[in-house]
């Protein structure tokens, strides 16, 4: 094996969305069996490795306040995993610009996780891959497999096992960060509270396989964590309503929140219906950020080009 790179390597760290997701009931191991249609968007964070020498081992740094810059930081994680694995004596300072809203549901921190895999992957030379890196992506976080393969893809199990779908989701799409944090655990134990028997959630089913036939219809996806989070944050609903309301206004094909929030979406079929969303939120007072889907093509791309391949 060649040993490793001695330059630095940057590499890109997208956005998720869950188009769809039902939680289909509790597990053995404590987590949720969950369904759900995950998206990848352009907007992104960046990633500089800089190799460092072994007895330096990982650090982080982050321009964001609230991502941690220590061991518990997810791309600290993720290194430190890969590191062990691979029996690399190396070290690696991680620098990240964040531009993923933190903790609004957008899996910017399993995202960094999943980037730092790839490009070690890439700067220590170990050749895993991503199908390599599967193993100690599930470890580190059930969205973390979903970043080593991107666009539109069914999420199985604990959303760790995944599956690109054969036709990809192409929109323009308005992302609002509602600004209201919601706690993702506090989320599930609301939704256990109140679990009721779910073997009968069925719309992915019904959106996958209508959409093999040609006939897509994104009004048919729902977000069972959506009520839990409203309940969980009382001040998240009324503003929740709001952007809904706006969201579909201007003609979005699909307005939800992604994951537990407290971020929402909406889904538009032109650039023209999401600037007029844009521009409405701003004069409702919400911050709202443009962004495109990222299909599985375009993903590979990105990524083969930041590795230099
Ligand atoms: P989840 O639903 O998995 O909690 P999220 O998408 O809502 O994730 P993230 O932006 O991933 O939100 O952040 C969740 C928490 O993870 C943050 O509060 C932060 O303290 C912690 N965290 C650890 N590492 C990172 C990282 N590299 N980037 C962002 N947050 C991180």
């Amino acid at each position: 094996m060649a040993g490793p790179v001695s330059r630095a390597l940057r590499v890109p760290s997208f956005a998720k969305v869950n188009l769809g997701l039902e939680v289909l009931g509790t597990r053995g191991d404590g987590y949720h069996e969950l369904r759900t249609l995950f998206q990848t968007v352009d907007l992104a964070d960046e990633i500089l490795l800089q190799p460092r020498p072994e007895d330096a081992g990982v650090t982080v740094a982050c321009d964001h306040p609230l991502v941690p810059k220590d061991g518990t930081n997810l791309a600290v994680r993720a290194a430190d995993a890969l590191r062990r694995y691979g029996n690399v004596a190396t070290g690696v300072h991680i620098e990240i610009r964040k531009r993923i809203p933190v903790g609004g549901g957008l899996g910017g921190g399993s995202s960094n996780a999943a980037a730092v895999l790839l490009g070690l992957d890439r700067l220590w030379r170990l050749g895993l891959g991503p199908a390599g890196l599967h193993g100690l992506a599930r470890k580190l976080g059930a969205d973390v497999p979903f970043f080593l393969v991107g666009g539109t893809a069914l999420g199985l199990a604990r959303g760790d096992e995944v599956y690109p779908l054969r036709r990809q989701v192409r929109a323009h799409v308005v992302l609002v960060d509602a600004g209201m944090p919601v706690s993702t655990a506090a989320v599930f134990r609301r939704l256990d509270a109140s679990l009721t028997p779910r073997e009968n959630s069925n719309s992915i089913f019904y959106f996958v396989s209508r959409d093999l036939e040609g006939s897509r219809d994104l009004r048919l996806l729902t977000n069972d964590l959506e009520q839990a989070a409203l309940e969980e944050a009382p001040a998240l609903k009324e503003r929740a309503e709001r952007i809904r309301a706006v969201l579909v206004r201007a003609g979005a094909g699909l307005a939800a929140l992604s994951g537990s929030g407290s971020t929402y979406f909406g889904l538009f079929d032109g650039a023209g219906k999401a600037r007029l969303a844009r521009r409405a939120l701003g004069a409702a007072g919400f911050a709202a950020i443009p962004a495109r889907t990222l299909s599985l093509d375009q993903y590979r791309k990105v990524w083969s080009r930041s590795l230099g391949r």
